[in-house]
């Protein structure tokens, strides 16, 4: 777990987890230009779909919202 400053969590410092299989797809197809995954992390806290690159927290989006 890393902490940063959430941009989806009104800039709060946030734990955030590394990225499932699922999650590095996803980033891989939307982030082609950043091939080294192993840099972004998702946030932790519940309900939040907010993933960023370690070191530059402008670099990121969100995941999409879970089916139901
Ligand atoms: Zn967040």
């Amino acid at each position: 777990m890393v902490s940063m400053r959430c941009t989806n969590c009104g800039g709060s410092l946030q734990e955030f987890r590394a990225l499932t299989g699922e999650e590095q797809k996803f980033v891989r197809e939307h982030k082609p230009r950043h091939t080294r995954l192993g840099s972004y992390f998702r946030c932790a806290r519940e309900g939040c779909l907010r993933y960023q690159r370690l070191g530059d927290q402008n670099d990121g989006g969100s995941f999409p919202e879970p089916e139901k």
